[in-house]
Parts: C-alpha cells; structure tokens; sequence
C-alpha cells in the first residue's frame, strides 16, 4: 500500500458518520482520515461545513489513533486548523492564494507540529503554476519533504462529467518535481464508479498515495455525493490491494 493512503468523508457530518468509518480504518490499519470542518462550496446556499461544531468529532477521531487530514481555506482557518492537524489541506481553489501559501509555514503550529502540507493543483493550472504555489511554501518555511501535491483534475468540457484526472501532469510532478504526488480520484472523476478503477491506476504508475471520499450511506452524504463509494466498495479495493 502507499505511504499516504487517505479516505474520509468529503465533509465531517456526525458523529455517526464519522464512527463507522474510523472502525473501517482500524480494521485495515488505515492512518490518514479527511477530517474536513470547513468547506470550499460552489453554491452559498449549500452545506458549508460543520465548521467547530465538529472539534468534538475531530477529538474522537485523534483520540482513536487516526492522523488528521483538514483543509484550510483562509489564514483564519488555518489558525485554527493548525492546532490539531497532521495533514493541511490547500485545496484546488486556494492553489494561487499567495497570501495564504506565504502564512502556512508562519504558523505557530505549524512549526511547532511539522504537519505534511497537500497542495491541490487548481483545475485550470498548469504544472509551472503548481510547482511555483509549492515555492511559495517552501519559502514560507515548509520542508520540501513535507509538500504534497495532489492531482485532482482539470476542468474539461469533452468529458462526461466535465473533468479529467490529469494522470500526465501528476506523473511529470512525480518524476520530476521531487515533492511526493499523491491523486484525488474522487474530486477527478465526480462519480463514485470510476473511483476504484481510477484509484487502481494509482497503484499502478507507483504515486506516492490516494485520497478516497468515503460515507457510510453515499446517497445521504451532504456534499459531493455523487463521488462517494461506500464502506463495502472501498474494502473491495482494500482486498485487492
Ligand atoms: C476537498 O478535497 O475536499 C476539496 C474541496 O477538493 P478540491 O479542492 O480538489 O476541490
Ligand atoms: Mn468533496
């Protein structure tokens, strides 16, 4: 299995969301957990993420072993992220949100923990503007050991779903930007039957990880629902692996 292998839901709900699928982690000695409080939404009338409401939740999940994997979208939410985080997420929107690469690695926490840093490469960016945004965090700071970018697809108007996993770009950031390269199949196809098939191609070109969205009851899930498998699906997988 890949070093970073990480599953959670697209967005902390409950916690009877969240039980299920820390016993599935368990169960497979899984360590990284998307623990997301706050989220990046399209529409400002959809969910917007449980926000602190879910630090009890965070709580439970750290408390049962699990590493932490949350995404910041400001410097405010960083601050408060920061605090308990093993993973920061900047995810595909705030990819050129300097100011906020250029605070990561000020953070208190953040120098105080040495969280891993995912950089999501932004859907219309190329792999020039990638690599710089890690620049920016370089310079903030952060070790380059630390970087992750994450390939979670471009915008794309052929495709069923008006995206495309972009497998090329993230295999030249492999090969050569020196940071570790981890892939999204799920925000990368938008639907949850090519999420398997795509995450097996993962194993097969040797990235350094996957982040899977996972719900224990997929069609309930409060965002990004569409892309969700289910705890069986992803055991599937597991076995194969
Ligand atoms: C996410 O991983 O929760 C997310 C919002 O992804 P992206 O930034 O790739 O859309
Ligand atoms: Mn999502």
């Amino acid at each position: 299995m890949s070093e970073f292998f990480i599953i959670g839901p697209c967005a902390l709900e409950s916690m009877d969301q969240v039980k299920p699928l820390v016993s599935l982690c368990k169960r497979w000695n899984l360590e990284y957990f998307r623990a997301h409080i706050f989220k990046p939404r399209t529409n400002p009338f959809s969910f917007q993420g449980i926000g602190l409401e879910g630090l009890p939740i965070v709580d439970y999940i750290k408390s049962e072993g699990l590493k932490i994997v949350c995404e910041a979208c400001s410097i405010s939410q960083l601050e408060v992220i920061a605090e308990f985080s093993d993973v920061i997420q900047i995810g595909a929107r705030n990819m050129q949100n300097f100011e906020l690469l250029k605070a990561v690695g000020k953070n208190k926490n953040v120098i105080d923990n040495d969280p891993y840093i995912i950089l999501k490469r932004g859907f219309a960016n190329t792999y020039y503007e990638w690599i710089s945004s890690a620049k920016y965090l370089e310079e903030s700071g952060i070790d380059p050991k630390k970087i992750i970018l994450c390939e979670r697809g471009s915008r794309n108007s052929s495709s069923l779903n008006g995206v495309v996993l972009d497998f090329a770009i993230a295999f030249q950031a492999l090969q050569k930007s020196g940071y570790k390269v981890i892939i999204d199949p799920s925000h990368g196809t938008k639907i949850s039957e090519m999420v398997i098939p795509m995450a097996k191609a993962v194993v097969a070109l040797e990235f350094d990880g996957v982040m899977i969205e996972v719900h224990p009851t997929p069609e309930k899930s409060l965002s990004d629902r569409d892309q969700a498998i289910s705890i069986l699906q992803l055991e599937e997988y597991l076995e194969l692996l």
